[in-house]
């Protein structure tokens, strides 16, 4: 029998990894508030739902991408797709939210009588469209299994990370790793400017030596040593400065409910804010190097983050 899925969010990452569902033989049924995302679902042959509990009233498994927790939370809520679900269903939060609302949405799963598993993903939006996401779940094992070939059709890469909200926390541990090692990896760029060592005499050493890492050899802030990052295209994402503030921002409230003293991990959500909310609001997160090389220039700027 076909399993039925029901896919709430149709946006930029929904709307292709419900599509990528459809292509594989899924019943899918799709919500989303906004008329052209559910339009552009429906002609990627999306079945569409006049409400997101009418579509979960049919499902086997329900499927979330929404913007943040409060969204899923108040979905899963009262007269919402836990209550209009058939008992069992499985769901599977795919949004990237905090830890503590993912572990909040799993109680009210199973509390609902229902089997759960926080999803979420890297890989963007080309790899939303690819089908080459990799998933970080948190769950019980069998309900990982059961979600498996689904997210096998969306992603390349699904990894079990533990029980619930362990996927929610994978996310935020990796991206704050990424957030500081960028904003560090600029800083040296900007530093060895200035010292009238070249970007790409720098490039040279560190990505052979110690401070070899991602920002460095793939998203390369500087223009020049790495013709495919970001940074040879203006800076257009790649991955948005403001995707990476929230996911800083859930690194930091996690820090801080931890009561953890990682000093580099909050500032670098306190820097990637301020970037998203002014020059980097359109730009790939690489483009702080610019913020970084700007406030260097005229000291008086370091708290404005001008990229001019
Ligand atoms: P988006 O804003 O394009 O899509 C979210 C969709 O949810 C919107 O279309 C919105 O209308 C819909 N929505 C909100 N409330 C709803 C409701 N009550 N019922 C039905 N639909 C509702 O966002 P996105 O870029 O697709 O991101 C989705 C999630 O994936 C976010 O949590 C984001 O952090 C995460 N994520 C995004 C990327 C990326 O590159 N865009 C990468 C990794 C993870």
């Amino acid at each position: 029998m076909t399993t039925t899925v029901a896919f709430i969010g149709l946006g930029h990452m929904g709307g292709p990894m419900a599509a990528n569902l459809v292509s594989a033989g899924y019943r899918v049924l799709g919500h989303d508030l906004v008329e052209s995302c559910l339009s552009a679902a429906v002609a990627a042959g999306v079945e569409a739902a006049r409400s997101a509990a009418e579509a979960a009233a049919v499902a086997d498994v329900v499927i979330t991408m929404l913007p943040a927790g409060r969204h899923v939370l108040s979905l899963y809520g009262p007269e919402g797709l836990l209550a209009a679900a058939r008992p069992g269903t499985l769901f599977v939060d795919c949004s990237t939210i905090d830890v503590a609302d993912s572990r909040a949405a799993h109680a009210a799963a199973e509390a609902a009588g229902h089997r759960s598993l926080d999803a979420p993903v890297s890989g963007g939006v080309v790899g939303a469209e690819a089908g080459t996401l990799t998933f970080m779940a948190g769950g019980e094992e069998s309900a990982f299994a059961q979600a498996e070939p689904l997210l096998a059709v969306m992603g390349k890469k699904a990894v079990h990370c533990g029980d619930a909200g362990a996927g929610q926390a994978a996310k935020i541990c990796n991206n704050m790793i990424l957030g500081v090692s960028m904003i560090a990896v600029s800083e040296a760029f900007v530093l060895a400017e200035s010292l009238g060592l070249s970007d790409q005499a720098l490039y040279d050493v560190a990505s052979a030596a110690s401070g070899q890492c991602w920002a460095l050899t793939v998203n390369c802030p500087v223009p020049g040593p790495v013709p495919a990052s970001p940074a040879n295209r203006d800076y257009r994402p790649g991955f948005a400065a403001p995707l990476m503030a929230k996911d800083l921002q859930l690194a930091a409230n996690a820090l801080r409910a931890s009561g953890i003293d990682a000093e580099l991990g909050l500032r670098a959500a306190e820097l990637y804010a301020r970037f998203a909310e002014g020059p980097g609001a359109d730009q790939d997160f690489s483009g702080i190097v610019r913020a970084i090389r700007a406030a260097t220039s005229n000291p008086t700027d370091t708290q404005k983050g001008s990229t001019t």
